[in-house]
C-alpha cells in the first residue's frame, strides 16, 4: 500500500522541477515535489523559484526527501523515497512521474535509460575538468510508460550553464501537456509529442557545442 498518492510526482526541485510543478499548478494540477537537499538553494534564480513553489498551495514540497527507486505499472509509477529527517522510507504512487533530478539522475538509471554521447571532441579545447563523464550525453528516450525525463536528467551538457533554456523549455512543455491530459483537455497521446518535440532541440544544442569543441582541421 502506498503512503501517499499524487497526480504527478516531480523528483528534484532544481530549475526544471520547480518550473514543471509551477506549470502544473498554474493549470490547477497538484503535485508532490521531492528535493534531496534539505537546505534552501544558494543560487539566486533558484531561490526565487523555490519561494514561488513554497507559496503555491498545489505543490507539496518535500525537502530532504530522496528518491531511491521505482516500479512502472501500466497505468502508474510507484516510487520509493527516504526522508532524511526521520530516516523513514515511504512509497508514493503517482499517475505520472517526472525525473528532474539532474545530470546524475537516479530516475534515469532506475528506468534503465542510457545516455547517447557525441564524439570526438578536441580535449585540448576543454578548459575545465569536471567529474562528469558523458559530458554531452542525451538520453536515448525521454519516456518510459508514465515516467518522463526532464532537463539535465534528459541531456547532460558541459558547461551546464549552456542548458538552462533547454531545461526550462522541457519543463514548460511537459507541464502543459501533463496538465492538459490530467484535466481532460488533451488525450494521453499528447504526451507522445514531448520526446518528439524536445529531444531534437537537445540534439541541435549538442551539435552547436560539438562544433565549438570539434577537432580543428586547419
Ligand atoms: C556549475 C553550474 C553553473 C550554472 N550556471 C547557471 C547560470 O549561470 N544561469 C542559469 O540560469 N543556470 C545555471 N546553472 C543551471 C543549469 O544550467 C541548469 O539549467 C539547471 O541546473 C537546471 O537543471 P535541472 O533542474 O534539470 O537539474 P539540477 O539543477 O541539477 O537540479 C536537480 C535537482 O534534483 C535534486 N536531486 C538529485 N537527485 C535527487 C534524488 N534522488 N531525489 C530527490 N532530489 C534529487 C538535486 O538536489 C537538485 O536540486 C548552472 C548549473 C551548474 C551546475
Amino acid at each position: 500500500m502506498p503512503d501517499f498518492r499524487t497526480r504527478v510526482l516531480v523528483v528534484g526541485a532544481g530549475q526544471s522541477g520547480c518550473v514543471l510543478a509551477l506549470e502544473l499548478a498554474r493549470n490547477g494540477v497538484p503535485s508532490v515535489l521531492l528535493e534531496r537537499a534539505a537546505r534552501p538553494p544558494r543560487r539566486p534564480e533558484l531561490a526565487v523559484l523555490r519561494a514561488a513553489v513554497r507559496d503555491c498551495p498545489l505543490i507539496d514540497l518535500r525537502a530532504g526527501w530522496t528518491f531511491t527507486g521505482l516500479r512502472l505499472d501500466p497505468d502508474r509509477t510507484v516510487a520509493t523515497v527516504i526522508d532524511r529527517g526521520t530516516r523513514g522510507r515511504h512509497v508514493i504512487e503517482a499517475e505520472y512521474l517526472a525525473g528532474c533530478d539532474g545530470g546524475q539522475s537516479t530516475v534515469r538509471r532506475s528506468l534503465a535509460v542510457d545516455l547517447e554521447d557525441a564524439l570526438p571532441l578536441d580535449v585540448s579545447r576543454i578548459l575545465e575538468v569536471t567529474p562528469w563523464d558523458g559530458a554531452l550525453g542525451i538520453a536515448r528516450t525521454y519516456r518510459r510508460g508514465t515516467a518522463f525525463l526532464v532537463g539535465e536528467s534528459a541531456h547532460r551538457f558541459h558547461p551546464p550553464s549552456s542548458s538552462p533554456d533547454l531545461c526550462l523549455g522541457d519543463a514548460a512543455d511537459l507541464g502543459t501537456k501533463l496538465a492538459a491530459v490530467l484535466t481532460g483537455g488533451g488525450s494521453p497521446g499528447l504526451l507522445d509529442s514531448y520526446e518528439g518535440e524536445r529531444r531534437p532541440r537537445a540534439v541541435l544544442e549538442r551539435e552547436a557545442l560539438v562544433r565549438t569543441l570539434a577537432p580543428r582541421t586547419t
